[in-house]
């Protein structure tokens, strides 16, 4: 056993309670270990808890009827049914689909079967942009049948409201967005940041790396005080400065890189096909670059995985937008 990864924030950790709220800023100890076992709980607000098991995560808001849930995320969608169950009896029957990503919904049936059982249909809330993309690429899961407009709607779910903050230009899907909920100022956007990580593999499986950085800062001026990122731990907006940094330090690495190695070096002109050449190029730059930020990251959370891939993606993102 090696021991916990440090923080990436200095966090002061506490031990996780379903029935006391959080104080801001504060997070999970040990939250890699536990959420191995099995589900985390951890009460935010009056109304919101959030919950992570096997590095998947979601919150839920308990209403005077009833519950709403965002997201239902694959594989662990029972053990979230599971832990609402122990802190209420309501039912669950309004879900919002944060982004139309399989890994993120895939469990829905869950809570449509569990509203059929009780003969009522599960609200799904979802922005159209999601609805459209989800016809486009064929998705196997019920689209939403409470469709907000993209990229800037909002739904009431009894007393409370929820803001969408879609991305214009998103990083990680056409459909990526954040969810607000205002009264209770706690924001949902699975798949924008991995609180108290490095940037995980690929930027958390982003898609344009170009805007990484100006979604982070879109979310980081809504009104919150706790961040759910669909994995890591809770979050604050220490953590998106802390991305943000890592983003720039990253960048300049990469760049010396660039520097240092001159393209014309990797072409051969007795190879049998010029495809390695701008791979073997991109792997250099970002070896390079890994080695360079090791002093100041490589003591982080799962820094030696994620790192190469992602300095990867920042080299040919910088080698196409110049
Ligand atoms: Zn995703």
């Amino acid at each position: 056993m090696t021991a916990a990864a440090t923080s990436t924030i200095g966090a002061h950790y506490v031990e996780p309670s379903a029935t006391e709220t959080l104080t801001p800023g504060d997070k999970i100890a040990d939250l890699f270990a536990r959420n191995m076992q099995g589900p985390v709980v951890q009460r935010l607000t009056d109304r919101v808890w959030w919950v992570e098991a096997f590095n998947y995560q979601t919150i839920f808001y308990v209403g005077d009827e009833s519950v709403l849930v965002f997201d239902a995320p694959e594989g662990i969608s029972p053990m979230v049914a599971g832990a609402i169950a122990e802190v209420t009896d309501k039912p669950v029957t309004t879900v919002v689909y944060s982004h139309y990503h399989a890994d993120h919904i895939a469990d829905i049936n869950v809570f449509v079967d569990a509203a059929k059982a009780r003969g009522q249909e599960l609200t799904i809330v979802g922005s159209s942009k999601t609805v459209e993309k989800m016809r486009l690429v064929g998705s196997q899961y019920p689209v939403p049948n409470q469709v907000i407009a993209w990229p800037t709607d909002s739904f009431q779910f009894e007393g409370l409201t929820v803001q969408l903050h879609g991305f214009e230009w998103a990083a990680h899907t056409d459909d990526h967005s954040a969810w607000l909920l205002v009264q209770e100022g706690v924001v949902h956007s699975p798949d924008l940041i991995n609180p108290d990580q490095p940037p995980f593999w690929r930027f958390a499986g982003n898609e344009r790396f170009l805007f990484s950085a100006e979604n982070l800062r879109q979310v980081r001026d809504l009104e919150w005080t706790h961040l759910s990122g669909g994995h890591g731990n809770i979050g604050s907006r220490e953590d998106i400065d802390f991305d943000l940094a890592f983003m720039e330090d990253l960048v300049a690495a990469v760049g010396e890189a660039m520097g240092k190695h001159d393209f014309m070096s990797f072409i051969s002109p007795d190879a049998t096909a010029h495809t390695p050449f701008l791979a073997d190029w991109i792997d250099a730059i970002a070896a390079d670059a890994v080695d360079a930020l090791r002093p100041k990251y490589g003591e982080l959370y799962g820094y030696e995985a994620a790192t190469r891939p992602n300095a990867e993606m920042v080299a040919f993102s910088m080698f196409e937008h110049r």
